[in-house]
């Protein structure tokens, strides 16, 4: 189960930290920020209640069975059948941002080694090798640059930079 938080409408009031401190976070942006994506199963139920609890609907939930299989997979092969196509995100097909020479490089000062980012797109990126995250695909096809813009987004280092 993935999950994230739009910054656009959150009110930064807490409420999700205070439940539920192993996922949520207030940041520096001084907003809240997730903190473990994917979502470990034995916090599945308290993230549906925390998502239901915030004032703006901020907190947006993804069922994403097959990142939590992660460990059983392949890797490269853990969004085939279902995550190939976008959980519920059906703006991806439109996307005026997509762009098929989209490059992208994780900075190595900055990164922490969280792996929010693999958690979220396995196929692009890796801690396997490193205590830091390393990109495996030379470009980005089309089909996985929305994730790649929800890692870079989810990052707390703001440590994946964007070339296109
Ligand atoms: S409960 Fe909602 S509004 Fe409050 S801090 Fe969390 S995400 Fe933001
Ligand atoms: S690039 Fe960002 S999200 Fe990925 S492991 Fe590093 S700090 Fe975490």
């Amino acid at each position: 189960m993935k999950v994230k938080v739009d910054q656009d409408l959150c009110i930064a009031c807490g409420i999700c930290e205070g439940d539920l401190p192993e996922v949520f976070h207030i940041g520096d942006s001084g907003f809240a920020e997730v903190i473990m994506c994917p979502v470990e199963a034995d916090f599945h139920d308290m993230l549906q209640q925390v998502a239901e609890a915030c004032p703006t609907a901020a907190i947006q939930i993804k069922e994403a069975k097959c990142s939590e299989q992660k460990a059983e997979t392949p890797k490269g092969a853990c969004r085939g059948a279902d995550a190939s196509k976008p959980i519920e995100d059906v703006s991806t097909n439109t996307n005026p941002e997509r762009n098929v020479n989209m490059k992208i490089k994780v900075v190595e000062d900055l990164c922490i080694g969280c792996g929010i980012c693999e958690g979220i797109a396995p196929e692009v990126f890796s801690l396997e090798t490193e205590p830091y995250a390393v990109v495996l695909l030379e470009a980005i096809p089309e089909e996985l640059q929305a994730d790649v813009r929800e890692a870079a987004d989810a990052c707390p280092e703001a440590a994946i930079e964007i070339e296109e």
